[in-house]
């Protein structure tokens, strides 16, 4: 059984592939918040920025892979090229298994995956993009994107410069500092030319 909270179809607009369209498969759950604002001071992620409680009406359960990958599929414009799936939430790992993979690519699409690392990633996917989060062990240490949150307490980016990634991203953290974490992130960016700044542009264009 999978819990979707949403399936929809927009832009990335964070990381390597910002401006590419994609449908975007958020499940529901994390296991680093419940979701829920009176949980959010004792969580160990605590400026998530997502919904990710419960389903939508364009989410849902699925009993079966192909019954989610069929709903993904009708998602993307028929007769564009280039399918695209991100697998997002939440934390997608709580739930994405070989068989949803597999039947996704079936129907053509790459997949791709976006995770706070805290868990093991199935075989077959085509881009994995891990955002560590400061006090959460980091089990996925390889995969092609690490996107860092930034800036976090008792966090130094370049403790990760070691992992098998071959981008690395800092990502200023939203909320009410986004305008001076932004300077942050550039001038840490500037003083050290292995990263690269990522901008959430979805929030600029005002898309999902
Ligand atoms: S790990 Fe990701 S989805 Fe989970 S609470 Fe943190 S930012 Fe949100």
């Amino acid at each position: 059984m999978f819990t979707v909270k949403e399936i929809f179809f927009s832009i990335q607009g964070e990381g390597a592939f910002a401006g590419r369209p994609a449908v975007f498969c958020r499940f529901t759950g994390c296991n680093l918040w419940s979701g829920r604002e009176q949980d959010r001071v004792s969580a160990i992620c605590n400026f998530c920025d997502t919904d990710f409680v419960g389903t939508n009406q364009d989410g849902g359960k699925f009993s079966k892979a192909s019954e989610l990958a069929t709903a993904i599929d009708a998602k993307w414009p028929s007769e564009q090229p280039g399918k695209y799936v991100i697998f997002t939430g939440g934390e997608p790992l709580l739930q994405l298994n070989t068989e949803l993979i597999d039947a996704v690519k079936a129907l053509g699409f790459e997949a791709s995956l976006e995770t706070n690392g805290t868990l093991v990633a199935p075989a077959g996917i085509d881009w994995i993009t891990v955002s560590p989060k400061m006090g959460a062990e980091l089990v996925l240490k390889t995969g092609h994107e690490l996107k860092l949150v930034y800036p976090q307490e008792n966090c130094d980016p370049s403790e990760f410069l070691e992992l098998e990634f071959q981008r690395f991203f800092l990502q200023p953290m939203d909320g009410p500092l986004q305008k001076e974490n932004t300077a942050l992130v550039t001038d840490y960016c500037n003083a050290n030319p292995e990263w690269e700044i990522s901008i959430q542009t979805q929030k600029l264009i005002s898309v999902r």
